[in-house]
């Protein structure tokens, strides 16, 4: 498809997104016969996976006691890939309008789609991350200092610093600390975020653990060269010289558009019923960009992996309503 070319193929099923979820639901519609389309705003699958943390190891998805971001979304390309689905990257998604029972129309950046339902696996959207807002320190931002790692191996033998007390945050410091020469973790309380067992893990590591500290000042001539720190109880302050510093404190989501697309949301993302449904009929929403009505929200992998397997079969069943809701079991199937 060229710039702003339409594709007239109707599809059964278009997925936005292709994160774990996205491309789950890809093998999943597949396994269903359905007629799949996946679109990624970026050049490359695996969302989060693949541009936040490609090189930190998941331990809670199924079968493996961890691997690498990367290594998984490999294989859940592998995967989604069986059933031939028809992939479009680098085209993102800025406009869905309904324009009859069974037909969605798709505006992207490059063009036109159509499809009988659409899922939105967008996860955290279009993300930014937290920016620690200290001028000193913005102003070393890709010269020390990052508030993402696409490759850990950049760090190798440098003193490193880590801000929040997140999961991010600790999964870096984590993961850093056999490459790093010195992994710092700043944290501005004695409470975590992050899961117990990495909370555990990080005191009875290496890593320098300041408590309850935060950046206050950054200073060096080319690149990053010094920080310094507030204890915010006492006001002391120190002086640390490191080579990276690494803020890891939030991201922020921009929903703003999904309502433009006449879709209800909430604080969480997208609102969607127990069928995964959205309020717009054929278009449903799984993973982190979905807010589950009344239901806990837990936004891990195998949430969304579960979200769009249901998801993927009542869009079948709206699409054929006398097709089974239960698929059957993969263990019959000869692929
Ligand atoms: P987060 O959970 O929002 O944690 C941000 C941390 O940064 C908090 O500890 C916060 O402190 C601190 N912070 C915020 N603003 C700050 C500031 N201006 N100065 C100093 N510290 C500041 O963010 P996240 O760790 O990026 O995680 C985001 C979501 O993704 C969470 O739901 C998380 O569970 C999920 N996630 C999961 C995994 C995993 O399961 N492997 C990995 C990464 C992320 P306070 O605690 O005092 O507010």
């Amino acid at each position: 498809m060229s710039l702003r070319d339409v594709d007239e193929e109707v599809y059964d099923i278009t997925i936005v997104g292709g994160g774990p979820v996205g491309l789950f639901a890809t093998f999943y519609s597949g396994i269903r016969n359905m007629k799949t389309k996946l679109i990624e705003a970026l050049p490359h699958l695996g969302g989060q996976l693949s541009t936040l943390y490609p090189d930190k190891y998941i331990r809670d998805v199924p079968g493996y006691t961890k691997i690498l971001a990367r290594d998984f979304v490999k294989k859940l390309e592998e995967q989604a890939m069986q059933f031939n689905p028809t992939i479009r990257l680098n085209e993102k998604v800025i406009a869905l309008r309904r324009l009859d029972e069974k037909l969605i129309e798709l505006e992207t950046t490059r063009g036109l789609h159509y499809s009988k339902t659409v899922l939105l696996a967008t996860g955290m959207g279009a993300i930014s991350m937290k920016k620690l807002g200290i001028p000193s320190v913005d102003r070393f931002e890709g010269r020390g200092v990052f508030y993402a790692v696409t490759d850990k191996w950049a760090f190798k033998g440098k003193k490193v610093m880590i801000v929040g007390g997140g999961d991010s945050a600790v999964d870096w410091a984590l993961n850093l600390k056999d490459v790093a020469s010195e992994v710092m973790l700043v944290h501005r309380r004695a409470g975590f975020r992050a899961q117990e067992a990495k909370i555990s893990e990080l005191f009875h590591s290496n890593i320098r653990v300041f408590i309850p500290y935060v950046v206050k000042d950054a200073h060096g001539t080319e690149r990053l060269e010094v920080v310094t720190l507030t204890n915010i109880e006492t006001g002391e302050e120190i002086t640390l010289e490191i080579d990276s510093l690494i803020p890891q404190i939030g991201y922020e989501m921009n929903n703003s558009f999904y309502k433009s697309w006449g879709l209800d949301v909430d604080e969480r993302g997208i609102k969607v019923n127990e069928k995964m449904e959205t309020s717009v009929p054929g278009i449903f929403a799984a993973g982190d960009v979905a807010s589950p009505i009344n239901s806990i929200k837990l936004n891990l992998i195998t949430m969304g992996l579960a979200q769009a397997i249901i998801a993927v079969n009542c869009a079948k069943n709206y699409i054929e309503p006398s097709a089974p809701m239960f698929p059957g079991y993969t263990a019959n199937l000869r692929l």
